[in-house]
């Protein structure tokens, strides 16, 4: 059986790392994909990615910087003292890995690097952290120097090579089906089953056909369904045509519960398992819905003891590990089911919303802390005017209005005009808020002087994979909220290939691209001070929170920004 070389994925990576072109990358990846075992094809996916299993499993490697510079000096022979004072001078543990150890006698396979990292991963208990740098030095020991600087990064999770799940996914569908058509129906996929690995054995293994057939399974996350936003509200009857539905818009968290024969699992929007959080929800589903295996969504939001809705951030005090039980009643909560897709077994991503909504209604029995979401239908703008100002009364957001057309299916990681979303806020004259990743930081003076002075935001453009920077954030945070910055976003020590900045704008400290903050923002103007869209800048932003739910990829765009710009400069 032929096996691919560790030492050729690190060749890839080698190249990948050093090129910019998004089109010169899939060309390699794509040429690289072909000459891959077909049983090797999901290993070879997953670590190029810089992971070991799908974005949304829990497999963990579970090893600090720390750990992994103890395995480098013993698979070295070297002190950890001499290895420690390099890795502060260079910051990155794959360039101390790849300084350090030298060629081994044996060739490393991609598949038995692959297996190691699950044995480190599946190591617990007493003596685990010894067990784990044994079987990681192990590694090392047969690794070259190019072929350890990788698995060190993968290790640590920091591999970024600018290659992202789109560039693989599209060298994927030129690599092995060579129609332009493919590109949509794998990515399609992907929404439906955020498995790279899953979707690449099923490309190699039955074409594009089998990639169109890959449907949703309860206990594996789908990718969730977004909302378009207009300028106007009157708009909305421009996008959606005959019968309007308008939800209430609830601020909360919003939940994909899973049932696999009674057995409930539930995801939040970055598709993490967050079962643990909500037993009083888990409880309430399996008294009050009635099929064994389905695929719900809906928000969970903080409420009070008479039931009204609080805001959104009270949630986090239930982001804990001990003592769920007593906070659960502490910070009670209400779980509004909107959607379905799976039900009783049968998929309903591709039956239109009246039905889907038809089904949620005939197995769920509404009782606290269970409802459907409040909804009205009309074709009539006034109506769902006056919907939305009565759900402000209660504490909603906004509204969801969504299509009842024939064509209005659950459209898997799709920002559609199916649904679209109006805030309270987009009432306000000139004020939009934007979600953004932050990627760097200034350092403060005078008072701020020992913190951040201000943050460096970026949008996200899926069209690059790149995060491109918008504006510079130094208002609208309390003094504890300053004061916590530089531990909330720690310096990294090198600008990510991911992270586009005008020379100008290069900021004190880089940050790794992660967290997601959400900015009110009050003009727009064209700036070649900031990479967005080519020379977009966001003006007077004010922080408003931290956005825990998105990840990065889930940030607002430059496609985005262009579009308010643009139905801004009609007023
Ligand atoms: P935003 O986070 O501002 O992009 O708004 C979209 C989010 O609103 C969704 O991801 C849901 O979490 C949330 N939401 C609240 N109520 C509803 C609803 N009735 N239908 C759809 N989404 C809703």
């Amino acid at each position: 059986m032929r096996h691919t070389k560790f030492s050729q994925l690190a060749q890839i990576y080698l190249e990948l790392e050093q090129i910019m072109s998004g089109n010169l990358m899939r060309k390699i990846l794509s040429e690289f994909l072909k000459t891959i075992p077909k049983n090797e094809i999901n290993i070879i996916s997953y670590m190029t990615l810089g992971r070991i299993a799908s974005k949304y499993s829990e497999v963990n490697i579970g090893m600090a910087e720390k750990m992994v510079l103890r395995s480098i000096a013993d698979a070295a022979k070297k002190h950890m003292g001499v290895i420690e004072k390099e890795f502060m001078k260079k910051g990155d543990v794959g360039l101390v890995a790849e300084q350090n150890v030298r060629h081994g006698r044996k060739t490393l396979s991609a598949k038995e690097v692959f297996e190691t990292l699950h044995k480190i991963a599946n190591v617990s208990g007493a003596g685990s952290q010894e067990k784990k740098i044994c079987l990681l030095s192990k590694l090392f020991a047969n690794a070259s120097p190019l072929e350890a600087k990788y698995l060190a990064r993968i290790v640590v999770g920091q591999l970024r090579l600018g290659a992202g799940e789109k560039t693989l996914l599209d060298s994927m569908a030129i690599a092995f089906t060579g129609s332009k058509k493919a590109k949509k129906t794998i990515e399609h996929a992907y929404n439906v089953c955020p498995d790279i690995g899953v979707i690449a054995k099923t490309v190699v293994k039955s074409g594009l056909a089998g990639v169109g057939k890959i449907d949703v399974l309860p206990g594996r996350p789908v990718q969730m369904m977004l909302a378009q936003r207009v300028e106007k509200i009157t708009d909305i009857t421009k996008k959606i045509r005959g019968d309007i539905a308008a939800e209430e818009k609830y601020d909360g968290e919003r939940v994909q519960a899973h049932s696999q024969n009674g057995k409930i699992t539930l995801f939040s929007r970055r598709l993490e398992n967050i079962t643990a959080q909500f037993p009083d929800v888990i409880a309430a589903l399996k008294k009050n819905i009635r099929s064994k295996t389905y695929i719900l969504e809906g928000e969970v939001v903080p409420v009070d003891n008479k039931g009204n809705l609080l805001p959104f951030q009270i949630l986090m005090a239930r982001k804990r590990k001990h003592e769920i039980e007593k906070y659960a009643s502490k910070v009670p909560v209400h779980f509004y089911i909107f959607d379905i897709l799976l039900a009783n077994g049968s998929s309903f991503l591709r039956q239109q919303y009246p039905k889907r909504r038809k089904m949620l209604e005939k197995i769920t029995k509404e009782c606290p802390p269970i409802f459907l979401s409040r909804r009205t239908v009309s074709k009539n703008i006034d109506d769902i005017e006056s919907f939305f100002d009565d759900v402000l009364q209660r504490g909603c957001e906004g509204i969801v209005a969504k299509s009842c057309a024939a064509d209005s299916y659950y459209t898997p990681g799709t920002r559609g005009w199916l649904w679209i979303k109006w805030k309270r806020e987009y009432q306000k004259e000139l004020a939009d808020t934007f979600d953004l990743v932050i990627v760097g930081a200034f350092a403060g003076r005078g008072k701020r002087s020992g913190s951040y002075g201000a943050l460096l935001c970026a949008v996200y453009n899926p069209d690059t994979e790149k995060f491109e920077t918008l504006c510079k954030l130094g208002s609208g945070f309390s003094d504890e909220q300053l004061a916590e910055l530089p531990k909330k976003f720690p310096a990294i020590k090198q600008q990510p290939s991911n992270v586009s900045v005008a020379k100008n704008m290069t900021p004190d400290i880089w940050v790794a691209p992660e967290q997601v903050i959400e900015v009110l923002g009050a003009e727009i103007t064209k700036s070649q001070l900031h990479t967005a869209g080519s020379g977009l800048a966001l003006r007077f932003p004010r922080f408003v929170r931290y956005r825990h739910d998105k990840s990065p990829e889930q940030a607002t765009t430059p496609k985005e920004i262009l579009k308010i710009m643009k139905a801004r400069s009609y007023k």
